[in-house]
C-alpha cells in the first residue's frame, strides 16, 4: 500500500518537475538565435574545471562553503537515486554491490551529509551575521537551507533507525550513522524504531520530492542550468560588442527580452545570486542604481512575466509598454540611470561563478536607448556632435591634433619607410597632462631606436567611447573610416599610449577585416628593456610605486606583467600593490564612456579608488592609460596635502633613462 501510494507521489513529483522544467527553461527559446557550440572539447574541459571543478566559486574565502555543498550534493544525488529505486522495487538497493564498494559509498555517504550538514549550518549564520549583500536574508535562502539540512537529518535518522533495527550493520563505514543509532536506542524503545523509521523515510521522501517540484520556481534553478551555462560560455574574451547591420526597418539594441539572445536568458536563469558581482561593481558599490545582480534578475523577472505571451506570438508583441526591460526599476526593469552607471569595466563578468555576461546586455539596451529613442544624458549630446564632426571627444579642430609635438622631430608613417603606427588618440594628442604622455612615450620609442611614424592631424578618434555608450550607429561610421584609412596606408603593426584604443584597435576593428598587431606601449617598452634597447637607470627618484592596472589594459586583454616588469626595470624596486589589483582590481571611474559624464549619485568612484591607492603610502601612483591619468590627478586633487604625483609609465622609463630628457614640454 505504501509502496503504491510512493510510487503515485514519485510519478506525480517526476511529471510535475518535468511540466516546470520545460515551462520555464523553454522561454529562453523567445531569445534571437547566438551559435555557442564551437569548440566542444575545449567548453567540456572548461565545464569541468569551473562547474564541476568549482574554480571560480572557491577562488574566494567563503566559496569554499559552496564547493563543500555542491561536491556533497553530486556525491549524495546516487544516495538519492538508491533511495527513488529502492522506494519503487524494495529489493533493489545498494546492499547488491560488492561489499567493499558498498561500504565505501555508505562512508562516503556518512561524510557528505554530515560536511552538507556543517556548510548550510555556516551559510545560515554568515547571512545571519555577515550577508554578503542586501537582501540576502530573503526567506527563500533560509527555506531552501532549512530544506537541505532537513534531507540530511532524515537520512541519519533513516541509517540509524536501520542500525538500532539492525537492518543495517554498525561497521567503520558509517561512523556518524552509529552515532545516531546509538543516540535513537537511548530515547527510542524497540517497539517505536519501524514508526520511526518510517517517519524518517517519509520525511526524506516528501521533502526530497518538494524541493524538485520547488527548485525551478526559486533561485536554485541554478542547479539546473549553471552547468550547461558554464559549458556554453562566450570562450573569448568578452571585450568587444556584437557588430549590428544598419539595414532600414531594422530595430537596434535591446528594449525587450525577446530582443536578448537565447543564452543572455538562459544566463538569467543561472544565476546563484552570490552577489559578487554586485561586490566587485563600480557602480554598485559607490551607491549608484545599477547592481549587475539585480539587473539579471530584472531579466529573469521580465521573461517569467512576458516569456509566455513572446512564445505564442512569435515575437509579435508591443515592444514598450509594460514589456519593457527599461523602465521605472520596478519588478523587471532597469532603471535608465542604472544603465549609465556601467563603467565597462569588466568585474562582474571576471567574478561570476557562472560566467554570466552582464556588459554586453548592458550595452545591448544602451543601443536601444540611443539609437531607437535618442534618449540618453544630456552631457552625451556635444560628444556625440564633437565626434561625428570632429571624431574627437572635444570637439576641437583637426589640426589641433598634432601641435602636441610641434617641438619634436616626428615622422608621418609611411609603408616601407616607418615599422610602426604611434596612434597618439584623443587624449594624447588633446589632454594638456596626457600631452606629457605622448612626448615622453616618443622619447622612449627614440632612444631605442624604434621605426614608428604618426598620422599627425590626419588621426581620427578610435571611437571606444561612442561604442560602449551604445551608439553604435555613429562608431560603425568611425570605424569604417579608420578602417579604410588604415588598409589605404599599409597600417599593420600599431603601438598605442591607451588601453582603449588598444582593444578598439585590436578587438573590435577585427569585425570590420582589420587584423593589426596592436602593443601597448607598456608591452613595447617591456620587450625594449629586455632586449637591452632600453637600459633605465632603476631610478629610486619615483619613491614608493603603486600601479593601478586600467580595466581595459588588465581585465579586458589580459596585460598585467608587462606594466610592472617595466616599474622594476626603471624604478629598481618592487611595485606597490593595492588590496584590488590585477584581474579584481577597481575601475578609475572613466571606461564605458563615464569619463564625459559627471557621477551624479553616489561617491566619486575614482575618489574610491585614489583612498585605495593612499592607503600604501606612494610617493607615486603609477598608470597606464591616459583615462586612468585624468581620474587618479583629479580624485588627488580632493586629498587635502596629497603630494602624491600621478604618472604614466612612459614618464617613469623617460625620467629614468637620462636627465636630459627633463623637461618634458608640451605646445
Ligand atoms: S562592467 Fe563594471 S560597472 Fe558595468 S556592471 Fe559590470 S562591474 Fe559594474
Ligand atoms: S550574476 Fe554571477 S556573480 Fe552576480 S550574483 Fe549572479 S551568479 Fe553571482
Amino acid at each position: 500500500m505504501e509502496q503504491t501510494f510512493f510510487i503515485a507521489i514519485l510519478t506525480i513529483s517526476l511529471a510535475g518537475f518535468a511540466f516546470s522544467c520545460y515551462r520555464r527553461l523553454s522561454l529562453v527559446s523567445v531569445g534571437r538565435g547566438e551559435y555557442r557550440f564551437d569548440r566542444p572539447l575545449d567548453r567540456l574541459k572548461e565545464m569541468l574545471i569551473y562547474a564541476v571543478g568549482q574554480k571560480r566559486v572557491v577562488s574566494r574565502p567563503f566559496g569554499l562553503n559552496h564547493g563543500i555543498i555542491f561536491w556533497a550534493f553530486l556525491v549524495l544525488s546516487l544516495a538519492n537515486l538508491e533511495f527513488l529505486v529502492s522506494g519503487i522495487f524494495p529489493a533493489v538497493s545498494f546492499t547488491l554491490l560488492p561489499a567493499p564498494l558498498h561500504d565505501a559509498l555508505l562512508f562516503l555517504f556518512d561524510i557528505c551529509s554530515l560536511a552538507t550538514l556543517m556548510a548550510v549550518a555556516i551559510a545560515a549564520l554568515r547571512r545571519t551575521v555577515n550577508p554578503p549583500f542586501n537582501g540576502a536574508r530573503s526567506f527563500e535562502a533560509y527555506c531552501i537551507l532549512a530544506v537541505i539540512a532537513t534531507l540530511m537529518l532524515a537520512y541519519f535518522g533513516l541509517n540509524g533507525v536501520r542500525i538500532a533495527q539492525g537492518m543495517l550493520p554498525a561497521t567503520s563505514a558509517t561512523p556518524l550513522s552509529n552515532l545516531v543509532a546509538a543516540f535513537i536506542k537511548t530515547i527510542l524503545p524497540t517497539a517505536k524504531l519501524e514508526t520511526a523509521g518510517s517517519v524518517f523515510w517519509w520525511a526524506h521522501a516528501v521533502v526530497l520530492l518538494g524541493f524538485m517540484n520547488f527548485l525551478p520556481y526559486s533561485k536554485h534553478m541554478h542547479i539546473l542550468t549553471a552547468t550547461p551555462n558554464v559549458f556554453l560560455r562566450n570562450m573569448d574574451k568578452c571585450n568587444t560588442q556584437e557588430r549590428e547591420t544598419f539595414l532600414e526597418g531594422n530595430s537596434f539594441g535591446v528594449a525587450t527580452v525577446e530582443r536578448l539572445s537565447w543564452k543572455d536568458l538562459l544566463d538569467s536563469f543561472s544565476c546563484t545570486e552570490c552577489g559578487r558581482c554586485q561586490q566587485s561593481c563600480p557602480a554598485a558599490s559607490t551607491g549608484k542604481l545599477l547592481n549587475p545582480r539585480e539587473m539579471i534578475h530584472a531579466i529573469k523577472e521580465n521573461l517569467l512575466e512576458n516569456g509566455a505571451v513572446m512564445k505564442k506570438l512569435s515575437g509579435d508583441i508591443e515592444a514598450e509598454g509594460h514589456t519593457s526591460l527599461i523602465g521605472s526599476g520596478n519588478r523587471g526593469k532597469m532603471k535608465e540611470a542604472a544603465l549609465w552607471s556601467c563603467t565597462s569595466c569588466g568585474a562582474c563578468m571576471e567574478v561570476c561563478p557562472v560566467f554570466i555576461e552582464h556588459l554586453p546586455k548592458i550595452v545591448k539596451m544602451r543601443r536601444h536607448l540611443v539609437q531607437m529613442d535618442a534618449r540618453f544624458p544630456d552631457e552625451l549630446l556635444n560628444l556625440f556632435e564633437n565626434m561625428e564632426q570632429r571624431s574627437n571627444p572635444w570637439g576641437m579642430a583637426p589640426s589641433e591634433r598634432s601641435k602636441w609635438s610641434s617641438q619634436l622631430d616626428l615622422r608621418l608613417f609611411e609603408v616601407g619607410s616607418t615599422e610602426y603606427l604611434l596612434f597618439v588618440g584623443c587624449s594624447g594628442a588633446f589632454d594638456a597632462r596626457n600631452k606629457q604622455v605622448s612626448v615622453a612615450l616618443t622619447r622612449v620609442l627614440d632612444a631605442a631606436g624604434v621605426s614608428y611614424g604618426v598620422l599627425g592631424k590626419e588621426e581620427k578618434c578610435c571611437g571606444d567611447s561612442v561604442r560602449r555608450l551604445g551608439n553604435e550607429y555613429l562608431f560603425d561610421k568611425m570605424a569604417k573610416e579608420t578602417v579604410q584609412q588604415f588598409l589605404s596606408k599599409g597600417v599593420t603593426k600599431v603601438i598605442t599610449q591607451c588601453p582603449h584604443c588598444f582593444t578598439t584597435l585590436k578587438n573590435d576593428y577585427r569585425q570590420y577585416g582589420l587584423e593589426l598587431e596592436v602593443t601597448h606601449h607598456s608591452e613595447l617598452i617591456n620587450d625594449l628593456i629586455k632586449a637591452g634597447k632600453l637600459q633605465p637607470a632603476a631610478s629610486a627618484k619615483f619613491g614608493r610605486v603603486v600601479f593601478h592596472d586600467s580595466c581595459y589594459l588588465g581585465r579586458h586583454n589580459e596585460v598585467y606583467e608587462a606594466p610592472r616588469d617595466v616599474l622594476r626595470a626603471a624604478t629598481g624596486r618592487e611595485v606597490l600593490e593595492m588590496g584590488r589589483t590585477r584581474e579584481n582590481a577597481f575601475c578609475c571611474g572613466a571606461g564605458g564612456g563615464r569619463m564625459w559624464l559627471e557621477e551624479h549619485e553616489g561617491t566619486p568612484i575614482n575618489c574610491n579608488r585614489v583612498q585605495e591607492a593612499l592607503a600604501q603610502q606612494p610617493e607615486t601612483v603609477c598608470v597606464s592609460c591616459p583615462f586612468c591619468m585624468t581620474m587618479f590627478e583629479d580624485g588627488i586633487k580632493e586629498v587635502p596635502g596629497s603630494t602624491t604625483q600621478v604618472r604614466d609609465i612612459a614618464e617613469v622609463v623617460a625620467l629614468s633613462l637620462q636627465p636630459a630628457f627633463l623637461p618634458l614640454s608640451t605646445s
